[in-house]
Protein backbone atom coordinates (compact mmCIF):
# COMPACT_ATOMS: atom_id res chain seq x y z
CA UNK A 1 0.00 0.00 0.00
CA UNK A 2 2.84 2.24 0.87
CA UNK A 3 4.92 1.97 -2.61
CA UNK A 4 1.12 2.78 -4.16
CA UNK A 5 0.74 6.28 -2.28
CA UNK A 6 4.17 7.60 -2.48
CA UNK A 7 3.67 6.54 -6.46
CA UNK A 8 0.74 8.24 -6.68
CA UNK A 9 1.97 11.53 -4.88
CA UNK A 10 4.49 11.92 -7.46
CA UNK A 11 2.55 11.05 -10.30
CA UNK A 12 -1.34 10.93 -10.10
CA UNK A 13 -1.34 9.37 -13.49
CA UNK A 14 1.19 6.25 -12.90
CA UNK A 15 -1.29 3.78 -14.02
CA UNK A 16 -0.66 4.41 -17.21
CA UNK A 17 3.10 4.28 -16.97
CA UNK A 18 3.15 0.55 -16.89
CA UNK A 19 3.65 -1.40 -19.95
CA UNK A 20 2.05 -4.59 -20.00
CA UNK A 21 1.97 -6.93 -23.05
CA UNK A 22 -0.87 -9.74 -21.19
CA UNK A 23 -4.44 -9.62 -20.96
CA UNK A 24 -5.43 -7.71 -17.49
CA UNK A 25 -8.70 -9.77 -15.96
CA UNK A 26 -10.35 -8.10 -13.41
CA UNK A 27 -13.26 -8.97 -11.05
CA UNK A 28 -15.79 -6.62 -8.82
CA UNK A 29 -18.93 -7.41 -6.86
CA UNK A 30 -20.25 -6.53 -4.20
CA UNK A 31 -19.58 -9.89 -2.44
CA UNK A 32 -17.21 -13.06 -3.49
CA UNK A 33 -14.95 -10.39 -5.35
CA UNK A 34 -11.36 -12.03 -2.95
CA UNK A 35 -12.36 -16.13 -3.33
CA UNK A 36 -13.52 -15.38 -6.92
CA UNK A 37 -10.68 -13.43 -8.05
CA UNK A 38 -7.69 -15.70 -5.90
CA UNK A 39 -9.72 -19.11 -7.74
CA UNK A 40 -8.69 -17.29 -10.74
CA UNK A 41 -5.00 -16.62 -10.26
CA UNK A 42 -4.89 -20.52 -8.84
CA UNK A 43 -6.65 -21.72 -11.86
CA UNK A 44 -4.21 -19.71 -14.38
CA UNK A 45 -1.20 -21.33 -12.29
CA UNK A 46 -2.65 -24.45 -12.12
CA UNK A 47 -2.39 -24.45 -15.75
CA UNK A 48 0.75 -23.55 -15.60
CA UNK A 49 0.97 -19.58 -15.93
CA UNK A 50 2.81 -16.34 -14.51
CA UNK A 51 0.34 -14.57 -12.94
CA UNK A 52 0.80 -11.03 -11.33
CA UNK A 53 -2.57 -10.52 -9.08
CA UNK A 54 -3.58 -8.19 -6.22
CA UNK A 55 -4.23 -11.81 -3.91
CA UNK A 56 -4.14 -9.97 -0.81
CA UNK A 57 -7.14 -8.11 -1.67
CA UNK A 58 -5.83 -4.34 -1.39
CA UNK A 59 -8.50 -3.39 -3.94
CA UNK A 60 -8.85 0.39 -4.73
CA UNK A 61 -5.89 2.36 -6.42
CA UNK A 62 -3.08 2.55 -3.96
CA UNK A 63 -3.18 -1.29 -3.54
CA UNK A 64 -3.14 -2.19 -7.38
CA UNK A 65 -0.52 0.12 -7.92
CA UNK A 66 1.58 -1.06 -5.44
CA UNK A 67 0.83 -4.59 -6.76
CA UNK A 68 2.07 -3.01 -10.48
CA UNK A 69 5.31 -1.62 -8.37
CA UNK A 70 6.47 -4.60 -6.86
CA UNK A 71 6.22 -6.56 -9.85
CA UNK A 72 7.76 -4.24 -13.04
CA UNK A 73 10.98 -3.35 -14.23
CA UNK A 74 13.05 0.24 -13.56
CA UNK A 75 11.06 0.76 -17.18
CA UNK A 76 7.71 -0.28 -15.66
CA UNK A 77 7.05 -3.26 -17.52
CA UNK A 78 5.13 -5.83 -15.96
CA UNK A 79 6.16 -9.43 -16.98
CA UNK A 80 3.98 -11.89 -16.89
CA UNK A 81 1.24 -14.15 -19.03
CA UNK A 82 -2.00 -12.58 -16.95
CA UNK A 83 -2.76 -9.99 -14.60
CA UNK A 84 -5.68 -10.28 -12.60
CA UNK A 85 -6.79 -7.83 -10.10
CA UNK A 86 -10.03 -7.96 -7.77
CA UNK A 87 -11.27 -3.99 -8.20
CA UNK A 88 -13.62 -1.90 -5.29
CA UNK A 89 -16.55 -1.42 -7.31
CA UNK A 90 -16.49 2.37 -6.95
CA UNK A 91 -12.92 2.30 -8.49
CA UNK A 92 -13.81 0.48 -11.65
CA UNK A 93 -14.68 3.07 -14.10
CA UNK A 94 -11.19 5.26 -12.33
CA UNK A 95 -8.62 2.80 -12.99
CA UNK A 96 -10.04 1.31 -16.29
CA UNK A 97 -10.59 4.28 -17.40
CA UNK A 98 -6.87 4.77 -17.53
CA UNK A 99 -5.52 1.43 -17.58
CA UNK A 100 -6.00 -1.89 -19.88
CA UNK A 101 -8.78 -4.38 -19.33
CA UNK A 102 -9.71 -7.34 -21.11
CA UNK A 103 -12.16 -9.02 -19.55
CA UNK A 104 -14.53 -7.80 -16.51
CA UNK A 105 -16.15 -10.49 -14.33
CA UNK A 106 -19.01 -8.60 -12.51
CA UNK A 107 -20.86 -10.95 -9.53
CA UNK A 108 -23.61 -9.50 -7.75
CA UNK A 109 -24.90 -6.37 -5.96
CA UNK A 110 -25.52 -6.23 -2.64
CA UNK A 111 -26.50 -3.39 -0.05
CA UNK A 112 -22.85 -2.77 1.38
CA UNK A 113 -21.16 -0.09 3.17
CA UNK A 114 -23.23 2.55 2.07
CA UNK A 115 -21.58 5.36 3.73
CA UNK A 116 -18.70 5.49 1.06
CA UNK A 117 -20.51 4.20 -1.96
CA UNK A 118 -23.64 5.87 -2.15
CA UNK A 119 -26.84 4.08 -3.21
CA UNK A 120 -26.36 0.79 -4.68
CA UNK A 121 -28.00 1.99 -7.79
CA UNK A 122 -25.94 5.40 -7.94
CA UNK A 123 -22.63 2.95 -8.42
CA UNK A 124 -24.38 0.76 -10.60
CA UNK A 125 -24.76 3.58 -12.83
CA UNK A 126 -21.37 4.49 -12.84
CA UNK A 127 -20.19 1.31 -13.77
CA UNK A 128 -23.09 1.43 -16.46
CA UNK A 129 -21.56 4.64 -18.06
CA UNK A 130 -18.16 3.64 -18.28
CA UNK A 131 -19.25 0.24 -19.77
CA UNK A 132 -20.80 2.33 -22.65
CA UNK A 133 -17.72 2.58 -24.11
CA UNK A 134 -15.71 -0.73 -23.26
CA UNK A 135 -15.92 -3.13 -25.47
CA UNK A 136 -13.98 -6.00 -24.15
CA UNK A 137 -15.16 -9.35 -22.51
CA UNK A 138 -18.01 -8.58 -19.85
CA UNK A 139 -18.63 -12.27 -17.55
CA UNK A 140 -21.79 -11.16 -16.30
CA UNK A 141 -23.87 -13.15 -13.51
CA UNK A 142 -27.57 -13.60 -15.31
CA UNK A 143 -29.09 -14.46 -12.41
CA UNK A 144 -28.33 -10.94 -10.41
CA UNK A 145 -30.96 -8.47 -12.12
CA UNK A 146 -28.35 -5.78 -10.75
CA UNK A 147 -25.65 -7.35 -12.70
CA UNK A 148 -27.39 -8.76 -15.95
CA UNK A 149 -28.63 -5.31 -16.70
CA UNK A 150 -25.16 -4.05 -17.31
CA UNK A 151 -25.48 -6.41 -20.57
CA UNK A 152 -27.48 -3.58 -22.29
CA UNK A 153 -24.68 -0.72 -21.57
CA UNK A 154 -22.98 -0.88 -25.17
CA UNK A 155 -25.24 -2.65 -27.70
CA UNK A 156 -22.10 -2.65 -30.01
CA UNK A 157 -20.02 -4.65 -27.71
CA UNK A 158 -20.72 -8.59 -28.78
CA UNK A 159 -18.73 -9.71 -25.90
CA UNK A 160 -21.07 -10.39 -23.41
CA UNK A 161 -20.96 -13.80 -21.24
CA UNK A 162 -23.52 -14.11 -19.15
CA UNK A 163 -24.17 -17.35 -16.08
CA UNK A 164 -26.49 -18.66 -15.21
CA UNK A 165 -27.20 -21.70 -12.30
CA UNK A 166 -30.05 -23.97 -12.28
CA UNK A 167 -32.82 -24.61 -9.81
CA UNK A 168 -30.72 -25.69 -6.38
CA UNK A 169 -32.35 -28.00 -3.94
CA UNK A 170 -32.74 -25.23 -1.26
CA UNK A 171 -34.20 -22.48 -3.56
CA UNK A 172 -37.46 -21.21 -3.14
CA UNK A 173 -40.46 -19.43 -4.25
CA UNK A 174 -40.56 -16.24 -2.17
CA UNK A 175 -37.74 -14.56 -1.30
CA UNK A 176 -36.30 -15.74 2.03
CA UNK A 177 -34.44 -12.33 2.92
CA UNK A 178 -33.90 -8.75 2.35
CA UNK A 179 -32.33 -7.80 -1.68
CA UNK A 180 -32.51 -4.94 -4.37
CA UNK A 181 -33.36 -5.59 -7.62
CA UNK A 182 -36.92 -6.80 -7.43
CA UNK A 183 -38.17 -3.97 -10.06
CA UNK A 184 -37.23 -3.97 -13.21
CA UNK A 185 -34.10 -1.61 -13.90
CA UNK A 186 -35.95 -0.33 -17.54
CA UNK A 187 -39.33 -0.41 -17.35
CA UNK A 188 -39.97 -0.47 -13.69
CA UNK A 189 -42.32 -3.25 -13.72
CA UNK A 190 -42.11 -5.85 -10.68
CA UNK A 191 -39.64 -8.63 -11.64
CA UNK A 192 -41.27 -12.40 -11.38
CA UNK A 193 -39.19 -15.06 -10.24
CA UNK A 194 -39.26 -18.38 -11.32
CA UNK A 195 -37.17 -19.29 -8.26
CA UNK A 196 -34.45 -17.63 -5.77
CA UNK A 197 -31.33 -19.11 -5.12
CA UNK A 198 -30.36 -17.09 -2.28
CA UNK A 199 -31.08 -13.12 -1.52
CA UNK A 200 -32.46 -11.73 -4.95
CA UNK A 201 -30.21 -14.27 -7.04
CA UNK A 202 -32.16 -16.28 -9.06
CA UNK A 203 -34.29 -16.83 -12.30
CA UNK A 204 -36.26 -13.93 -12.98
CA UNK A 205 -38.00 -11.90 -15.96
CA UNK A 206 -39.63 -9.23 -16.52
CA UNK A 207 -43.25 -9.69 -17.56
CA UNK A 208 -43.50 -6.02 -19.78
CA UNK A 209 -40.62 -5.73 -21.67
CA UNK A 210 -38.90 -9.05 -21.35
CA UNK A 211 -35.52 -8.10 -19.80
CA UNK A 212 -34.05 -11.41 -18.26
CA UNK A 213 -33.65 -13.11 -21.88
CA UNK A 214 -30.79 -13.95 -22.78
CA UNK A 215 -28.07 -16.21 -24.32
CA UNK A 216 -26.42 -18.36 -21.42
CA UNK A 217 -22.74 -18.97 -22.15
CA UNK A 218 -22.19 -20.93 -19.33
CA UNK A 219 -24.70 -22.91 -17.13
CA UNK A 220 -24.08 -24.94 -13.53
CA UNK A 221 -26.79 -28.02 -13.73
CA UNK A 222 -27.17 -31.03 -11.11
CA UNK A 223 -26.35 -28.81 -8.04
CA UNK A 224 -25.42 -31.09 -5.30
CA UNK A 225 -24.43 -29.85 -2.10
CA UNK A 226 -24.42 -32.92 -0.24
CA UNK A 227 -21.84 -34.55 -2.59
CA UNK A 228 -20.39 -30.58 -3.21
CA UNK A 229 -20.56 -31.00 -6.92
CA UNK A 230 -21.84 -29.53 -10.33
CA UNK A 231 -22.24 -29.45 -13.85
CA UNK A 232 -21.38 -27.68 -16.70
CA UNK A 233 -21.31 -28.34 -20.34
CA UNK A 234 -21.12 -32.06 -19.29
CA UNK A 235 -18.02 -31.68 -17.27
CA UNK A 236 -18.54 -32.24 -13.35
CA UNK A 237 -16.66 -30.24 -10.99
CA UNK A 238 -15.72 -30.93 -7.09
CA UNK A 239 -15.55 -28.44 -4.61
CA UNK A 240 -14.46 -27.50 -1.10
CA UNK A 241 -17.88 -26.34 0.11
CA UNK A 242 -21.48 -26.93 0.23
CA UNK A 243 -23.10 -22.92 -0.50
CA UNK A 244 -24.64 -22.31 -3.71
CA UNK A 245 -22.62 -18.79 -3.32
CA UNK A 246 -19.34 -20.59 -4.06
CA UNK A 247 -20.66 -22.34 -6.85
CA UNK A 248 -22.14 -18.94 -8.50
CA UNK A 249 -18.26 -17.80 -8.43
CA UNK A 250 -16.78 -20.98 -9.55
CA UNK A 251 -19.42 -20.33 -12.72
CA UNK A 252 -17.61 -17.21 -12.95
CA UNK A 253 -14.75 -18.53 -12.57
CA UNK A 254 -15.35 -21.20 -15.61
CA UNK A 255 -16.42 -18.81 -17.94
CA UNK A 256 -12.75 -16.98 -17.69
CA UNK A 257 -10.74 -20.37 -18.40
CA UNK A 258 -13.51 -20.93 -21.42
CA UNK A 259 -12.47 -17.36 -22.60
CA UNK A 260 -8.77 -17.88 -22.59
CA UNK A 261 -9.08 -21.89 -23.67
CA UNK A 262 -7.68 -22.94 -20.84
CA UNK A 263 -6.79 -26.94 -20.45
CA UNK A 264 -10.11 -28.28 -19.11
CA UNK A 265 -7.88 -30.67 -16.80
CA UNK A 266 -6.33 -27.72 -15.26
CA UNK A 267 -9.87 -26.23 -14.62
CA UNK A 268 -11.28 -28.89 -13.15
CA UNK A 269 -8.05 -29.98 -10.82
CA UNK A 270 -7.75 -25.96 -9.91
CA UNK A 271 -11.22 -25.91 -9.01
CA UNK A 272 -11.33 -29.67 -6.83
CA UNK A 273 -8.22 -28.17 -5.24
CA UNK A 274 -9.13 -24.60 -4.38
CA UNK A 275 -9.25 -23.67 -0.43
CA UNK A 276 -11.38 -20.41 0.75
CA UNK A 277 -9.03 -19.88 3.70
CA UNK A 278 -8.47 -17.21 6.02
CA UNK A 279 -12.16 -17.12 7.51
CA UNK A 280 -13.80 -17.32 4.27
CA UNK A 281 -15.58 -20.31 4.13
CA UNK A 282 -13.05 -22.13 5.91
CA UNK A 283 -13.69 -25.59 7.55
CA UNK A 284 -11.47 -27.06 10.46
CA UNK A 285 -11.03 -28.71 13.35
CA UNK A 286 -10.16 -27.56 16.72
CA UNK A 287 -10.04 -30.31 19.20
CA UNK A 288 -11.73 -32.76 16.63
CA UNK A 289 -14.58 -30.21 17.02
CA UNK A 290 -16.08 -29.12 13.54
CA UNK A 291 -15.99 -25.19 12.90
CA UNK A 292 -16.86 -23.37 10.18
CA UNK A 293 -15.95 -19.54 10.01
CA UNK A 294 -17.30 -17.04 7.46
CA UNK A 295 -17.01 -13.42 6.51
CA UNK A 296 -20.59 -11.32 6.44
CA UNK A 297 -20.18 -7.90 5.91
CA UNK A 298 -23.50 -7.04 5.12
CA UNK A 299 -26.93 -8.81 5.37
CA UNK A 300 -26.77 -10.98 2.33
CA UNK A 301 -23.53 -12.67 3.31
CA UNK A 302 -24.78 -13.08 6.75
CA UNK A 303 -28.09 -15.00 5.19
CA UNK A 304 -25.63 -16.85 2.79
CA UNK A 305 -24.24 -17.94 6.12
CA UNK A 306 -27.37 -18.43 8.05
CA UNK A 307 -28.26 -20.70 5.00
CA UNK A 308 -25.26 -23.02 5.96
CA UNK A 309 -27.06 -23.62 9.20
CA UNK A 310 -29.98 -24.43 8.22
CA UNK A 311 -29.10 -26.75 5.20
CA UNK A 312 -27.10 -28.51 7.63
CA UNK A 313 -29.23 -31.56 9.39
CA UNK A 314 -26.47 -31.98 12.35
CA UNK A 315 -26.82 -30.10 15.75
CA UNK A 316 -24.83 -26.52 15.81
CA UNK A 317 -24.17 -24.08 17.78
CA UNK A 318 -23.41 -20.36 16.55
CA UNK A 319 -21.01 -17.70 17.44
CA UNK A 320 -21.87 -14.20 15.68
CA UNK A 321 -19.29 -11.79 16.17
CA UNK A 322 -20.17 -7.93 15.40
CA UNK A 323 -18.28 -5.00 16.01
CA UNK A 324 -18.81 -1.17 14.74
CA UNK A 325 -15.03 -0.04 13.72
CA UNK A 326 -14.28 2.52 10.83
CA UNK A 327 -14.09 -0.43 8.41
CA UNK A 328 -17.06 -1.93 9.09
CA UNK A 329 -19.22 1.63 9.41
CA UNK A 330 -20.61 2.91 12.34
CA UNK A 331 -24.28 1.79 11.58
CA UNK A 332 -25.29 -1.57 12.63
CA UNK A 333 -29.07 -1.63 11.41
CA UNK A 334 -28.44 -3.96 8.51
CA UNK A 335 -28.45 -6.55 10.98
CA UNK A 336 -32.35 -5.97 11.06
CA UNK A 337 -32.27 -7.42 7.65
CA UNK A 338 -30.51 -10.92 8.47
CA UNK A 339 -33.16 -13.48 7.89
CA UNK A 340 -33.00 -15.29 11.37
CA UNK A 341 -36.26 -16.99 11.09
CA UNK A 342 -33.98 -19.16 8.98
CA UNK A 343 -32.52 -20.95 12.34
CA UNK A 344 -36.10 -21.27 14.25
CA UNK A 345 -36.94 -24.73 12.39
CA UNK A 346 -33.48 -25.59 12.76
CA UNK A 347 -31.59 -27.32 14.89
CA UNK A 348 -29.23 -24.25 16.61
CA UNK A 349 -28.66 -25.22 20.50
CA UNK A 350 -27.22 -21.92 21.61
CA UNK A 351 -26.26 -18.88 20.32
CA UNK A 352 -23.57 -16.76 21.52
CA UNK A 353 -22.64 -13.38 20.48
CA UNK A 354 -19.66 -10.85 20.80
CA UNK A 355 -17.09 -7.91 19.22
CA UNK A 356 -18.08 -4.12 20.44
CA UNK A 357 -22.08 -4.38 19.26
CA UNK A 358 -22.19 -8.09 21.00
CA UNK A 359 -25.53 -7.06 23.03
CA UNK A 360 -27.41 -5.24 19.70
CA UNK A 361 -26.54 -9.08 18.21
CA UNK A 362 -28.28 -10.37 21.09
CA UNK A 363 -31.69 -8.65 20.93
CA UNK A 364 -31.96 -8.93 17.38
CA UNK A 365 -31.72 -12.40 17.67
CA UNK A 366 -33.62 -12.79 20.32
CA UNK A 367 -36.29 -10.61 18.08
CA UNK A 368 -36.82 -13.48 15.79
CA UNK A 369 -37.96 -15.26 18.01
CA UNK A 370 -35.19 -17.55 19.06
CA UNK A 371 -35.34 -18.65 22.94
CA UNK A 372 -33.81 -15.87 24.97
CA UNK A 373 -32.53 -18.31 27.22
CA UNK A 374 -30.04 -20.19 24.22
CA UNK A 375 -28.15 -16.32 23.83
CA UNK A 376 -25.00 -15.69 25.26
CA UNK A 377 -23.73 -11.94 24.86
CA UNK A 378 -20.18 -11.66 26.03
CA UNK A 379 -18.12 -8.55 24.67
CA UNK A 380 -14.80 -10.11 24.88
CA UNK A 381 -13.86 -11.88 22.24
CA UNK A 382 -11.43 -14.40 24.03
CA UNK A 383 -14.53 -15.55 26.75
CA UNK A 384 -16.47 -15.82 23.72
CA UNK A 385 -15.00 -18.56 22.36
CA UNK A 386 -13.64 -19.83 25.45
CA UNK A 387 -17.52 -20.40 26.59
CA UNK A 388 -18.15 -21.81 22.95
CA UNK A 389 -15.95 -24.51 23.07
CA UNK A 390 -17.25 -25.48 26.63
CA UNK A 391 -19.46 -28.05 24.20
CA UNK A 392 -17.85 -30.02 21.92
CA UNK A 393 -20.75 -29.50 19.38
CA UNK A 394 -20.38 -28.28 15.77
CA UNK A 395 -19.55 -25.00 16.12
CA UNK A 396 -20.45 -22.06 12.88
CA UNK A 397 -18.64 -18.76 12.85
CA UNK A 398 -20.36 -15.89 11.75
CA UNK A 399 -18.28 -12.47 11.87
CA UNK A 400 -17.95 -9.04 10.37
CA UNK A 401 -15.14 -7.63 8.58
CA UNK A 402 -12.66 -5.90 11.34
CA UNK A 403 -13.94 -8.69 13.90
CA UNK A 404 -13.43 -11.70 11.52
CA UNK A 405 -8.97 -11.66 12.06
CA UNK A 406 -9.23 -11.80 16.18
CA UNK A 407 -12.62 -14.13 15.78
CA UNK A 408 -10.48 -16.57 13.75
CA UNK A 409 -7.19 -15.55 15.88
CA UNK A 410 -9.09 -16.77 19.31
CA UNK A 411 -10.48 -19.83 17.66
CA UNK A 412 -7.10 -20.85 16.87
CA UNK A 413 -5.20 -20.56 20.15
CA UNK A 414 -7.74 -22.78 21.09
CA UNK A 415 -6.14 -25.31 19.33
CA UNK A 416 -4.46 -28.14 21.78
CA UNK A 417 -5.75 -26.47 24.96
ZN1 LIG B 1 -38.92 -4.45 -17.92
Amino acid sequence: MLFGKIALKFNPNIITKFKVNCPVIAVTATNGKTSTNNCITHTLQTAGFKVVSNKEGNNMETGIISVFVKNCSVTGKIKSDFITLEVDESYVPKIFSKFRLDTLVILDFFRDQLDRNGEVETLILKINEFLKTYNGNLVLNGDDPNVARLGKANSKNKNIYYYHAQRYEFATSEMKEAGEGKFCPFCKTRLEYEYYQYSHIGKFICPKCGYGKYDIYKEAININLKNKSFEVDGIKYNINENSIYTIYNYLAVICVMSLYHIEQDSVIKAISTFELNNGRLENIKINNVPTIINLAKNPTGANVSLRLLKEDIEVKELLFVLNDKIADGFDVSWIWDINFDLLKENNVVRIVTSGTRAYDMAIRIKTSGFDENKIEPYLDIKQAVDELYKTNIKKYVIANYTALQPTRKAILNKRGE
